[in-house]
C-alpha cells in the first residue's frame, strides 16, 4: 500500500506548549502505525518569546520558511506575561503568522464531550456542539497586525486602530455558509449560521452585519440570523446547545472563544484550526499557561483535537478520505477515553495530567483497531 506524506511544521512554543507538543506527537506516533495510509513527517521549529528573550526574534526566518513548505503547522503556544516587547505589548508571533500566511478563518469547535463535566447543570449541555469562527486578519486586532496603520499613543492617550473590509468579511462569512454546509450534510439538525456583532454602536460592525445579509441572501439554502455579542455572551450561558455556526469579529471570537471553552470541561478541551485559503495551523485555543507549566498537569485534549483537524482539513484540502477517515477515529479515540467519566483533567477538578490523559487516548485508540 502507498503512503500519503505530509510535511509538518511542529511549533512547540512557550510554557505549556512544549508539554501538549510533546504528548500529541506521541498519541500521532500511536495513530498512525505501518498499516495507516498516512505519515507525518516533521520538522521541529524553535519559537516564541523565550525565543525571542535569547535570540532577539520570536520567528526565525527558518522556521518561518519551514512553515510555507510544510502542507500544515501543528503549534502548541506562544507567550510568556513576563516577555513583553519595548512598547509593553506581549510577545504573541501567532498574530504574525496569522497574517504572513492569511488564516484568515479561526475555526474553534465546541462539542461537550460526552463524560466530561460541563459548567452547566443542564442536561441539555451535552448536546452543546457549535463552532465559532473568528475573523483573523483585521477586526480590532488590526492596529496590532499592522502598526504602520496604527494612530500614535503619547502619554494622555492611546488608540486602536479597528477596520472591516468587504473582502475579509465576505471570504468569513461565505466559509461559515461553506462549513454549515457540510455539517448539514453530515447532521440534518445542523446548518445555522448566526453573525455575532455590534452593529447597534459601531460603525464597523453595522458594515459587518450588512455584508453578512448581503452573503446570507446568497446562500439561501441555509438557515441564518444574527445577535448582538453582548446577548451571545448571555444566551452561550443559557442555551448554548441552540447554536451551530457563529462567525463573528476578531477580538469578539477571543473572548467568546474562552468563555465557550469553559461550556465544555476548560480550554483544555477545546481546539481550533487557523484556516486560510492555502495553509493551515493548528492549536488549542488557549495559551502557554504559564502558572501550570513544568507541572505536568496540562490537559492535552485540545491540541490532540487540533491534530485531528489537521488531518481532517489535509483530507479535504486533497480529498483523501482515507486521510480524513484517520483524523475522525482520532477524534472518536478521544470520546471514548472520556466516556466512562473517571478521566478528569486538572481544570475540571481532578488530578489526571498530560501524561495520564494522553496514554488514556493512546489506549483508546489501541483498543479500537484491536480485532473483534
Ligand atoms: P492567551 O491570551 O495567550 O490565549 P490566556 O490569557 O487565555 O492566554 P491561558 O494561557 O490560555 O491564558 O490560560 C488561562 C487559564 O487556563 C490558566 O489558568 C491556565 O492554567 C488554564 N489552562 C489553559 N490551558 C490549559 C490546559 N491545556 N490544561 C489545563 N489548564 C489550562
Amino acid at each position: 500500500m502507498s503512503k500519503h506524506i505530509f510535511k509538518v511544521a511542529v511549533l512547540p512554543g512557550d510554557g505549556i506548549g512544549k508539554e501538549i507538543m510533546a504528548a500529541c506527537i506521541e498519541v500521532l506516533h500511536r495513530l498512525l502505525g505501518n498499516q495507516s495510509p498516512l505519515a507525518l513527517d516533521y520538522v521541529a521549529c524553535p519559537g516564541g518569546a523565550q525565543h525571542y528573550a535569547d535570540k532577539g526574534v520570536a520567528l526565525p526566518d527558518d522556521t518561518l520558511r519551514q512553515c510555507e513548505n510544510a502542507d500544515a503547522i501543528l503549534f502548541g503556544a506562544m507567550g510568556l506575561p513576563h516577555i513583553r516587547y519595548p512598547d509593553g505589548t506581549e510577545v504573541n508571533p501567532q498574530l504574525g503568522l496569522r497574517k504572513d500566511f492569511d488564516l484568515y478563518a479561526g475555526v474553534r469547535p465546541i462539542r461537550a464531550i460526552p463524560g466530561v463535566p460541563s459548567t452547566l447543570a443542564d442536561p441539555r449541555a451535552a448536546g452543546i456542539d457549535f463552532v465559532l469562527i473568528r475573523e483573523q486578519s483585521e477586526g480590532l486586532f488590526y492596529g496590532r497586525l499592522y502598526p504602520e496603520k496604527q494612530p500614535p499613543a503619547n502619554d494622555e492617550e492611546a488608540f486602536d486602530l479597528g477596520r472591516i473590509s468587504r473582502k475579509a468579511s465576505e471570504r468569513l462569512f461565505d466559509f461559515a455558509f461553506r462549513l454549515a454546509r457540510q455539517r448539514h450534510a453530515s447532521n440534518p439538525a445542523k446548518g445555522r449560521v448566526t453573525c455575532v456583532d455590534k452593529a447597534n454602536v459601531l460603525n464597523s460592525m453595522a458594515f459587518f452585519h450588512k455584508i453578512y445579509w448581503q452573503r446570507a441572501a446568497l446562500n439561501a439554502d441555509i438557515t441564518a440570523d444574527h445577535c448582538y455579542v453582548d446577548a451571545m455572551a448571555l444566551n452561550l450561558l443559557k442555551h448554548p446547545w441552540d447554536y451551530d455556526m457563529l462567525p463573528t469579529e476578531n477580538q469578539f471570537g477571543d473572548i467568546l472563544s474562552d468563555l465557550a471553552a469553559g461550556l465544555i470541561g476548560g480550554l483544555g478541551m477545546s481546539p481550533s484550526g487557523d484556516i486560510g485559503d492555502r495553509y493551515g495551523l493548528f492549536q488549542p485555543s488557549h495559551g502557554s499557561a504559564p502558572d501550570i507549566a513544568g507541572q505536568g498537569k496540562a490537559n492535552p485534549t485540545a491540541m490532540i483535537l487540533s491534530a485531528a483537524m489537521m488531518l481532517e482539513w489535509l483530507g479535504e484540502k486533497h480529498a483523501l478520505p482515507e486521510v480524513t477517515a484517520t483524523g475522525a477515529r482520532l477524534v472518536r479515540a478521544v470520546d471514548a477515553a472520556f466516556a466512562s467519566g473517571r478521566l478528569r483533567s486538572v481544570e475540571t477538578g481532578g488530578s489526571d495530567g498530560t501524561q495520564r490523559i494522553a496514554g488514556a487516548i493512546g489506549d483508546a485508540l489501541e483498543r479500537r483497531s484491536a480485532p473483534a
